[in-house]
C-alpha cells in the first residue's frame, strides 16, 4: 500500500472531483490497516465513492474462537457491520449496508479465516461543488475511517457478551436447520418463538400486549440439542403433507411467513432466532402476468382453449392458476424439498375443485388439475414436502400426513379428528394420480445479457425488481429475498452463470445451479460475487437466482 493519503487529499483541494481517480489503489491509515479506494466519483451526483477498509487480524484483536467456523465468521461480520452502521449513522457521507433481521452473507462486511476484517462502504466524497475538498476528504477517509474501526471493528471496543451472543444465535440457527433431514423433518419453531412482526412494512417482531409466543402442541414436539443453548423443544414439522388450518386471523399466515424466512438465520431479539426451515424451501404463490418459457406444466394445466401444447408451455402473460403451476414446477427442477402455499396468494382454481364442480363441469371441459390431487405424489414419488395454509376447503383434509389448527395463535394437532372427517365421503374424486416430474431446460446464455452499451447494467430496485440489462425483472412475488442487496446479488449471480460458462445452452438450469452453489458456498460467495462487481450485495440461493432467471423477458431455452 501507498503512504502519504492525507498530503495526497490537501494536495489535491480544489482540483476537479475528476482527479479522486489517480487515488484508486491501496493506502496505508495512520493506526494500522489499509484503505482500499475501489471506485472513485466523478461527481456528486455519480454513487458514492467505494472504499475497503482491511483491518489485519493482530489489530482487530478478535480471539480465534469467534472466527473458527465459516458460519462464526459470517455472524461475527454481521454483528461487526450492524456496529459500524451505528457508529457512522451520524455522517451521511458514510453509506454502510447493515442488513436487516436476517444475518446474510454480504459484501460490506467479511471476516478472513486469519481473523482479519473487512469493511466494504460507500464515502459520499465531493461537496456541494465539482470540486475536491480536500479537508472534508481527509475528515472522512484519513480520521474517520481510522476512527470508524477502533471503535466498531476491534474486539477491545466492542461488548464482547452481546458478540458472543450474536455468534451463538446464528450458529445455534444454522446447526438446527442442518439437522433438521436426519429428524426426518422439514421445518422446526421453537417454543418460545415470536412469530408476528411489527407491519408489513417492517420485519422487526411485533410490540405491545397481547402477543402469543409459540408452544407447540405435544404430538408434534420435538427436542433438539444446539451448539451453545442445549436442549431445545418446540414444533417439528415432518416430510410430506401438513396442513394449516383455522380461523381467520388466527395466526395461519404468520407461521407460514416465519417458516419462510426459516431459511435465513435471525439475529438475538427477532423472535425468529430458532424458527427454521430446510434451506430447500421455495414459497410459492400465484402471479398473473408472469413470463413463462418451456415450462411442462401438463401435470396442472391440460388442454386450454386454444389447444397450447402444455408440456412446452410459454407465455408472456400467464394467468393466476397458470403462473403458479410453472413458479411450482420451476422450484421443483431447481431442487426444492420444501414448497410452502398460503391460500391468501393462491389461485383458488389451481387448488381445489370441489364435488359440486366436478359434477357441474366436465373435466374435459377444465383444463386445470388442483394441488390437491397431486399434492401427494410429489412427496410420495419426489420426496418433494408441502406446507399448506388452507382455512377454506377441507378437499385438503383427505390428503395431509398432518393437520395442524392455529386457533387463538396456538397450533393445535387435530390430525386424527381430522382423519375422522375425511372418512366420510364427499363424492369427489381424484382427477390426477401422479406428479409426473419436470422436464429440465438448458437456458441459453446468449439472451442473458447485461451488458448496455457494452457495460454491464445490474442493480436493484428494493427488493420489487432487479434491472437486468434492458430489462427490468420483476421479483414482487418472489417473497424470500430479504432485502434489495439480495436482489443485487441475484444480479451479480446470475452474471456469474454466464461468465463462467455454467451455462452454456447444453447444461440444465439445475446443473448450472449446482456448480453456481459450489461457487457461492458460505466462505467463498463473497468472493466469487465481488469479482463480478464491487458492490453491496448480499449472497442469494440458487431458487432466487433460478426465479430471476425464469422471469427474465429475454430468456429462451433448449430443451
Ligand atoms: P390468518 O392467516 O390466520 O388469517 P394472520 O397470520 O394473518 O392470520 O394473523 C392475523 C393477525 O394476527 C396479524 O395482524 C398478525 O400480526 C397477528 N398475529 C399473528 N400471530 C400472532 C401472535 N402469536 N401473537 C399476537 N398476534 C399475532
Ligand atoms: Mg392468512
Amino acid at each position: 500500500p501507498r503512504r502519504g493519503l492525507d498530503r495526497e487529499l490537501a494536495r489535491l483541494d480544489g482540483a476537479p472531483c475528476g482527479r479522486y481517480k489517480g487515488l484508486v489503489g491501496a493506502w496505508e491509515l495512520p493506526d494500522g490497516g489499509t484503505l482500499e479506494l475501489i471506485r472513485a466519483q466523478a461527481d456528486p451526483f455519480a454513487p458514492p465513492a467505494r472504499v475497503a477498509v482491511h483491518v489485519p487480524g493482530d489489530l482487530a484483536g478478535f480471539p480465534g474462537e469467534l472466527w473458527k467456523s465459516p458460519v462464526r465468521r459470517r455472524a461475527l461480520a454481521g454483528y461487526l457491520v450492524r456496529q459500524a452502521a451505528r457508529e457512522a449513522a451520524s455522517e451521511s457521507a458514510y453509506h454502510i449496508d447493515a442488513g436487516g433481521q436476517e444475518v446474510l452473507d454480504r459484501s460490506s462486511c467479511t471476516v478472513g479465516d486469519d481473523g482479519s476484517v473487512t469493511l466494504r462502504l460507500g464515502v459520499a466524497l465531493p461537496g456541494p461543488s465539482r470540486r475536491v475538498d480536500g479537508r472534508r476528504a481527509q475528515r472522512l477517509l484519513w480520521r474517520g475511517l481510522p476512527r470508524l474501526v477502533d471503535r466498531a471493528l476491534r474486539y477491545a471496543a466492542l461488548d464482547a457478551e452481546k458478540m458472543w451472543e450474536f455468534v451463538a444465535t446464528v450458529e445455534d440457527s444454522a446447526a438446527l436447520r442442518a439437522a433438521l433431514s436426519e429428524m426426518g423433518l422439514v421445518a422446526f419453531v421453537a417454543d418460545g418463538a415470536l412469530l408476528p412482526r411489527r407491519s408489513g412494512a417492517d420485519d422487526r417482531p411485533a410490540r405491545g400486549s397481547g402477543l402469543v409466543p409459540f408452544r407447540s402442541p405435544d404430538e408434534l414436539r420435538v427436542t433438539v440439542t444446539l451448539p451453545n443453548a442445549g436442549e431445545v423443544t418446540g414444533m417439528g414439522i415432518p416430510t410430506g403433507v401438513t396442513l394449516i388450518v383455522g380461523g381467520g386471523f388466527h395466526g395461519k399466515s404468520t407461521l407460514l411467513r416465519a417458516l419462510e424466512t426459516g431459511i435465513w438465520d435471525h439475529v438475538p431479539g427477532d423472535g425468529r432466532e430458532r424458527v427454521v426451515a430446510l434451506s430447500d424451501t421455495v414459497k410459492i404463490r400465484a402471479e398473473d402476468g408472469r413470463r413463462v418459457e418451456r415450462v411442462d406444466v401438463h401435470a396442472f394445466v391440460d388442454h386450454l382453449p386454444g389447444g397450447a401444447d402444455t408440456t412446452d408451455f410459454s407465455t408472456s402473460n400467464a394467468s393466476g392458476s397458470t403462473s403458479q403451476a410453472a413458479s411450482l414446477c420451476e422450484a421443483v427442477e431447481a431442487g426444492a424439498r420444501l414448497l410452502l402455499v398460503d391460500e391468501d396468494t393462491a389461485a383458488t382454481n389451481l387448488m381445489i375443485r370441489d364435488a359440486r364442480m366436478q359434477a357441474l363441469v366436465a373435466k374435459d371441459r377444465e383444463p386445470l388439475t388442483p394441488l390437491v390431487d397431486v399434492v401427494r405424489s410429489l412427496h410420495r414419488d419426489h420426496g418433494v414436502s408441502t406446507v399448506l395454509v388452507m382455512g377454506g376447503s377441507g378437499d385438503y383434509l383427505e390428503v395431509a400426513d398432518r393437520v395442524v389448527m392455529m386457533d387463538g395463535y396456538r397450533p393445535y394437532d387435530v390430525t386424527e379428528r381430522a382423519r375422522e372427517i375425511a372418512a366420510v365421503p364427499t363424492g369427489r374424486h381424484a382427477e390426477a394420480e401422479h406428479f409426473p416430474g419436470v422436464v429440465p431446460r438448458r437456458p441459453d446464455p446468449a439472451h442473458i445479457d447485461a451488458a448496455v452499451r457494452g457495460r454491464p447494467r445490474i442493480r436493484a430496485r428494493g427488493t420489487d425488481y432487479l434491472v437486468y440489462g434492458q430489462d427490468e425483472v420483476d421479483l414482487r412475488a418472489v417473497e424470500q429475498l430479504a432485502d434489495a442487496s439480495h436482489v443485487t446479488g441475484v444480479g451479480l449471480a446470475m452474471e456469474l452463470l454466464v461468465r463462467r460458462g455454467h451455462l452454456d445452452g447444453r447444461r440444465t438450469l439445475a446443473e448450472a445451479l449446482d456448480l453456481l452453489d459450489q461457487e457461492l458456498t458460505e466462505h467463498e460467495g463473497v468472493a466469487a460475487l465481488l469479482s463480478v462487481r464491487d458492490d453491496d450485495f448480499a449472497v442469494p440461493r440458487r431458487y432466487e437466482v433460478a426465479a430471476a432467471l425464469n422471469r427474465l423477458r429475454t430468456l429462451k431455452v433448449n430443451r
